[in-house]
């Protein structure tokens, strides 16, 4: 049997992932977030007298109590799930964003009629739809993740993300593929309509600034803070900053395990939508004491049986409750009742 299309496909994918400078977890994105937290760690030493020492900010970065969790470990396994299956299995699932942005475009024209190419210049019309197309994503993130919390059918897919106990940036990638499915859909329908409004606006295609094919501002917060997001060091925003943007603390207030605090923080680099929608919760800017994870004692926790299957079952049960509750049919009339 001839194996080498499956190992040139793996080590493409790996290829993506890592090297390609703007994707979501590339090796240089990676390098800046330890940057960040070496610095953050190093000052917080440096103010409290203590000595800086390479073994000391290591092991503040990796406990072994987190690395080695079993927690962590689930994560690794939807690591790779994400990565080299996802794609070959729901990829015809996915809407595209073209066929929206095509869509959207030749509505607005056939409602408004056609626009001159617009006499901006080049840097003006693909800064402003590089923004457009950001603040999209960001809001299709933010209303996919506030479904996946308020609709119980959909949050029993969301809970294999936030029955992580520890957090590290392959958390980020613990997301069932039903969530994911949804998710892309979204996103297509919010890129692809503000990418169509953009071209109609500017009498023409417009492209947006991009690194490896991804928005450059959304690398931008890759590179500085995204993957702290999902670590356990608190880096708080707060005031204007903590209303504009998503902090590592502002996401692990997310995961938090206080009712306080569910439900609160669902935007990605941005906090803007979700002080638009009421969402928001601006964390201290003193650590939180805080603890991670639903459902503690569920069995199959961190398992691929638990993590991958189990929701299928959960959410179904949850479909059957809902047709249970519903009120029964109103009684047939007699002459109905005659016809049927
Ligand atoms: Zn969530
Ligand atoms: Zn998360």
């Amino acid at each position: 049997m001839d194996f080498s299309p499956g190992i040139s496909y793996f080590l493409g994918q790996l290829g993506k992932a890592f090297l390609e400078p703007g994707s979501h977890i590339s090796f240089l994105s990676l390098v800046g977030a330890l940057c960040v937290a070496l610095i953050v760690v190093a000052a917080r030493r440096l103010r409290k007298g203590r000595r800086i020492r390479v073994k000391t900010l290591l092991r503040a970065l990796f406990p072994k109590r987190i690395v080695m969790s079993k927690s962590s470990l689930a994560d690794l396994s939807y690591f790779y799930f994400n990565l080299f299956l996802f794609g070959i299995i729901f990829g015809w699932a996915l809407l595209s964003y073209e066929v929206v942005s095509h869509g959207v475009a030749e509505l607005l024209t056939a409602a408004f009629g056609a626009r001159q190419p617009t006499a901006l210049p080049t840097l003006v019309s693909r800064t402003a739809i590089t923004v457009m197309l950001f603040l999209a994503y960001e809001l299709g993130y933010w209303l996919n993740h506030y479904l996946a919390h308020r609709i119980p059918f959909l949050w029993e897919f969301h809970k294999v993300h936030h029955s992580a106990t520890v957090l590290t940036p392959l958390t980020n990638f613990r997301v069932h593929p039903v969530y994911m499915c949804i998710f892309l859909n979204i996103l297509a329908v919010f890129i692809g309509a503000a990418n169509g409004a953009g071209d109609f606006a500017f009498g023409q295609t417009t492209h947006q600034y991009v690194l490896s094919e991804n928005n450059i501002i959304l690398v931008f917060f890759i590179y500085f803070y995204v993957h702290l997001q999902h670590t356990q060091l608190w880096i708080s925003f707060t005031g204007w900053l903590g209303h504009l943007f998503m902090s590592p603390a502002h996401h692990q207030i997310h995961h938090s395990r206080d009712p306080a605090h569910f439900n609160k923080n669902l935007g990605s680099c941005l906090a803007l939508w979700d002080w638009m929608f009421g969402t928001l919760y601006v964390p201290a800017a003193e650590p939180e004491k805080l603890e991670f994870g639903v459902e503690p004692d569920r069995p199959h926790a961190h398992t691929i049986r638990g993590e991958l299957f189990a929701p299928f079952g959960r959410a179904a049960l949850v479909l059957n409750r809902l047709i249970e509750r519903r009120p029964p049919a109103a009684p047939l009339s007699a002459p109905e009742r005659n016809q049927a």
